[in-house]
């Protein structure tokens, strides 16, 4: 029984096992549906994380196929959508400025029900990026695209936006109807299917991980390294320093430094030790 599972609400990638998992189905106590039995079907798992612990439930109904337990039927299912949590947006961290994450969470939100507004949210999004990221603002997204292109072509923008980047929002831009209004004001409601909507919020997603999860990475890592180089200076200053002088203390026996005793008192304290030795 126990499956891998990643949680949409902290993204913790995890081991379902049998106590965080439910899969209830309930009879509805009508009669003379179109589809028969009505049957409601749901899937709950808790997440494990101790800090998250929060359900993801799925829901559906649908007519009884007829089993020896109760059982949607296949094709006769009238909804089957996630409940908790909404939307399929993947939580994203708190350094991508909010009201980039917030077009970004409602756009996934609204995704099926008004493609439109979706992907009216994401290039809103999009733009807010790249005015954010890289620094450059036009009177409309397409404008800022070509700005972004020749910057990376050029070698002006940030080290995090790669060709490849830049190429995937091109590919996006070639998209069904996405392209023919990206001249337009980002405002314009466009006619687009949810597929069209979620290429856009894939490129928003790549865009996050590609330009803001990597340069924070970067920087994580950066100060890690200047950490341990600062530790490494602090170490070879160690012999001037209290510890090391304590250390040499212990050879000496029950002898210790005296307060006040300055650093050239000190080298010649722990020369001692050793003349100690030969003699
Ligand atoms: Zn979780």
């Amino acid at each position: 029984m126990p499956f891998n599972w990643t949680c949409p609400h902290c993204n913790r990638d995890q081991t379902v096992v049998a106590e965080k998992y439910a899969d209830d189905n309930y009879s509805l106590n009508v009669t003379g549906s179109n589809v028969g039995s009505l049957v409601l079907h749901l899937k709950t798992i808790v997440c494990s994380n101790l800090d998250c612990r929060k359900p993801t439930i799925d829901a559906a109904v649908g007519g009884d196929a007829g089993a020896q337990v109760w059982r949607i039927s296949k094709d006769k299912i009238l909804f089957s959508q996630r409940l908790i949590p909404q939307g399929l947006a993947k939580p994203q961290p708190d350094y991508i400025p909010a009201a980039l994450r917030d077009d970004y969470y409602e756009a996934c939100l609204i995704r099926d029900f008004s493609p439109k507004a979706s992907a009216t949210l994401t290039r809103r999004c999009l733009q807010g990026m790249i005015r954010d990221f890289a620094s450059i603002r036009k009177d409309t997204l397409f404008q800022e695209i070509i700005a972004l292109r020749e910057a990376v072509n050029e070698g002006r923008a940030d080290r995090a936006i790669s060709p490849e980047t830049v190429e995937a929002i091109d590919h996006v831009r070639g998209v069904g109807n996405i392209g023919a209004h990206m001249e337009k004001d980002i405002n314009l409601i466009v006619e687009v299917d949810s597929g069209e909507a979620q290429a856009l919020i894939d490129l928003v997603e790549l865009l996050f991980e590609e330009w803001y999860v990597a340069r924070e990475i970067r920087k994580t890592r950066l100060a890690r390294i200047a950490g341990i180089a600062e530790a490494k200076k602090i170490d070879r200053k160690a012999p001037l320093s209290a510890p090391a002088v304590d250390a040499f203390a212990d050879l000496k026996g029950k002898e210790t430094l005296k307060p006040g005793d300055g650093p050239l008192e000190r080298i010649t304290d722990q020369k001692r030790p050793d003349a100690a030795l030969k003699s």
